[in-house]
């Protein structure tokens, strides 16, 4: 199949080398004419493991091209993925001005190109109920001449449909998650040119386009749903809210043990061996971040406000993740003595904090919402200086703390140990493998402060404490 793709980022790069990898043309394109470069030359701008083998398989094997021309990548396309991003508004509310313009670009492309066959426009990105009406609307709209003024011109009947298809993979194994999905979602939306509302085989066509550009993944197992396109599109945000807030449940237990003296990991593993809940994202922390939950859940609320109601439950969710967010650095506070301190009376003036892990999970280098991020903000604000370590997101976390404005008060290492050094605290906020068995006796030398704060529970307070250490942890006594 002829694939075009709107957006190089997370999901659009993954899935155009994924689509690719099963033998279809792929026609990648961004606004971003550097980033194509780079990919052109075999550069894959982001960290997430067997990508660059990915993408430089495709581009030698000439399946895989990048550009930023979306005429190229439309022209001939049977299906078109937009894959473009959906940041939070002030309000909450999804950002959909680049799936405007992507959807205007669509527009412009087919009313140009001279192939007559179905096109199908599918969505891949995260969007509010009633986008794929939008984008019909949008590209209706250019198809018909009305955006650019131009009444005079004929309307064009090249016919195209528009499917909500979430994407649901994890950074981290983006890859993996897309070659072994474990679910596709296919809403379908409205189309355009197509046989009137009586006959189905215009949908028809649609399913058997999706069936045969998915066939790969779910050879196996049908794995593939088809739905309405509003159902899909609140299936990927009710997803995401459920998982946040099974995040923050557990964040919630695990306060309530430290005041009863119970152990939430044990409370967690016991939870977790009954099947009706399973052990998955139970585990407390510091809170959930990245580019996903907190705009997800975000965006959900504001789509249930617009309908005039509430998600209490969702809404008590974001505000437990906001606490949980803080209790690393109150717990450091503390053991200082200048709990509840004011910042600006910079309580921790002289004090030298070590941070590892600054990505908002391990694998990945998108530091996008990083609970690490607003751990050392908060530091630095309280007159701490930061020695910062991360096994690959140093260069991503330097530019958002100098975008936070504490960039000068961070040095960043990439020697663990070193970062250590010298330091009056150790704190623990990506549980990257490379920081779960550290050697103890090393670090209780290198570091002039005993007090370390496991912000992902990875280390066992016994053996901590037997070297020295005092030994905080999220939940337990
Ligand atoms: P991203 O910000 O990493 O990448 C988006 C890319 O789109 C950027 O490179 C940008 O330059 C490009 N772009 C913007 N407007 C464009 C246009 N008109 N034409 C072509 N390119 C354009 O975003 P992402 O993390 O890949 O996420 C994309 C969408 O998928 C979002 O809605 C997100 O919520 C959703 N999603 C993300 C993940 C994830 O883990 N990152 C997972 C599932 C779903």
């Amino acid at each position: 199949m002829k694939v075009g793709v709107l957006g190089t980022g997370y999901v659009g790069l993954v899935a155009g080398a994924g689509f690719a990898d099963f033998g279809n043309e792929v026609i990648c394109v961004d606004i971003d004419a550097e980033r194509v470069a780079a990919l052109n030359r075999g550069e894959v701008p982001i960290h997430e493991p067997g990508l660059p083998e990915l993408v430089r398989e495709n581009l030698a094997a000439g399946r895989l091209s990048f550009g930023t021309d979306v005429a190229a990548a439309v022209r001939d396309a049977e299906v078109v993925l937009i894959c473009v991003g959906t940041p939070p508004a002030e309000s909450g509310q999804a950002d959909l001005s680049q799936v405007d313009a992507a959807a205007r670009a669509i527009g412009q492309a087919l009313r140009q190109s001279p192939r007559q066959s179905l096109t199908v426009i599918i969505n891949k990105s995260t969007v509010p109920v009633g986008t794929a009406e939008r984008v019909h609307r949008i590209v209706v709209g250019e198809l018909e001449g009305k955006a650019n003024g131009d009444m005079a011109a004929a309307p064009s009947a090249r016919p195209f449909a528009v499917v909500s298809n979430p994407e649901f993979l994890k950074e981290g194994s983006a890859v993996e998650d897309f070659l072994r999905p474990m679910r596709v979602i296919v809403g379908l939306g409205p189309t355009h040119g197509l046989d009137g509302p009586e006959d189905h085989s215009g949908t028809e066509k649609v399913r058997a386009i999706m069936r045969h550009l998915y066939h790969p993944v779910v050879r196996t197992n049908d794995r593939l749903l088809f739905c309405d396109a509003r159902s899909a599109e609140l299936c990927k945000y009710a997803s995401n809210a459920y998982l946040a807030t099974r995040i923050s449940f557990i964040n919630d237990i695990a306060n309530l043990c430290e005041r009863v003296g119970a152990d939430v990991e044990l409370v967690r593993r016991g939870m977790g061996m009954d099947t009706r809940i399973g052990p998955s994202f139970l585990f407390p922390g510091i809170g959930y971040g990245g580019s996903c939950f907190p705009k997800d859940t975000r965006a959900l609320v504001s789509i249930a406000q617009a309908h005039g109601m509430g998600l209490p439950l969702i809404e008590a969710a974001e505000r437990i993740n906001a606490r949980q967010r803080r209790l690393l650095a109150d717990k450091l506070l503390g053991h200082f003595g200048v709990e509840g301190a004011d910042p600006d009376a910079r309580p921790l003036t002289g004090r030298t904090i070590a941070v590892w892990g600054l990505a908002f999970k391990p694998e990945t280098d998108d530091v996008r919402e990083a609970p690490a991020l607003a751990i050392i903000e908060h530091l630095v604000r309280c007159g701490a200086r930061v020695h910062a370590t991360d096994p690959v997101a140093n260069r991503t976390a330097a530019a958002a703390l100098v975008q936070l404005g504490v960039g000068e008060r961070v040095s960043f290492f990439h020697d663990a140990y070193e970062a250590a050094t010298g330091a009056d605290a150790l704190m623990l906020c990506t549980e990257w493998r490379q920081f779960r068995q550290p050697n103890f006796t090393r670090l209780q030398q290198l570091l002039a402060g005993t007090g370390v704060f496991d912000g992902r529970n990875i280390w066992d307070p016994d053996e901590l404490r037997k070297h020295g250490f005092r030994y905080y942890g999220i939940g337990r006594p």
